[in-house]
């Protein structure tokens, strides 16, 4: 495989280890055996991954059928995979337009699979980072039309963020940005449903030196949504929003989240 500019192969990344319990092949050796040592702790960690996954096509879904959102800015993006937000989106309105951000070199390399839009949407990539709110605005407004509404999605990387870089703040600084009518979709792991969850969080803090995993506890994962009004069902387990099948336990899968609406 080809090892872009600025990856260092010897340390994983929480994009390469997300492929890795995904099933993909954008890894490395590394990010594999930390996906192991993380499954070894957390036997369901694969399920919640694709369960993570399966709930962020459920929101997209959501907001551009149910909701009319053509807009979508989709911060920590990890590397392609199936259903990436613009395919999703764009199956079912074709002019959506979508920015991706992450700040992972090996997902920069891959950002050519995720622009691919219908003619008459548009998607951009940007290579910045969540710590930096007013630069994914500014690059985000050359594809984004900010006074219009845009869903944030901010799915399963606000964990990556310790309260040292206040992530409340990016959060509320992005979606302060935004048009009224614009939504915000966030998952993020939680210390409640299970203290295996916890020890993976410290396993992966430990394998994976300059990355800190925070849980954080339901009711801090709910202030990110102050201001705005949840969608049904409400802010709770993730796979308890909207599901489609058999919902597995919050042990299994202890993602909290949700999609809500700023007013
Ligand atoms: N949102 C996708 C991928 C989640 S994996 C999904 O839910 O399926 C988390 C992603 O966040 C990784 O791609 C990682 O590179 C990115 N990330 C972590 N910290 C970041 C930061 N500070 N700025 C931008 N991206 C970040």
């Amino acid at each position: 495989m080809v090892i872009p500019d600025g990856v260092d192969q010897s340390r994983p990344s929480p994009a390469r280890v997300y492929d890795a319990l995904l099933g993909g092949k954008d890894h490395y050796e590394v990010d594999r055996q930390v996906a192991e040592a993380l499954v070894g702790i957390l036997p369901s960690m694969r399920l919640v991954a694709v369960q993570n996954r399966a709930f962020l096509g459920r929101a997209v879904r959501y907001l551009a059928g149910e909701a009319g959102v053509r807009q979508f800015l989709d911060v920590g993006t990890g590397l392609p995979t199936r259903d990436n937000v613009h395919d999703v989106a764009q199956r079912i309105a074709p002019a959506s337009r979508i920015v991706y951000v992450d700040n992972d070199p090996v997902v920069l390399a891959h950002a050519r699979a995720l622009l691919t839009s219908t003619p008459e949407g548009a998607t951009d990539y940007v290579d910045a980072d969540l710590r930096d709110p007013a630069a994914i605005l500014e690059r985000a407004a050359g594809t984004l039309d900010l006074s219009e509404p845009v869903a944030l999605l901010l799915v399963a990387i606000l964990h990556f963020l310790p309260d040292d870089d206040d992530p409340h703040a990016a959060v509320a600084e992005l979606m302060g940005a935004l048009a009224p009518g614009s939504y915000l979709v966030l998952s993020h792991g939680t210390p409640e449903a299970n203290p295996r969850g916890v020890d993976a969080a410290d396993e992966y803090t430990r394998k994976a030196p300059g990355t800190e995993v925070t849980p954080r506890p339901a009711e801090e994962v709910s202030r990110f949504f102050d201001g705005l009004v949840p969608v049904d069902p409400g802010l709770g387990y993730i796979t308890a929003w909207r599901p489609e099948g058999p919902v597995p336990p919050p042990d299994k899968v202890g993602l909290y989240g949700g999609v809500a609406r700023k007013p």
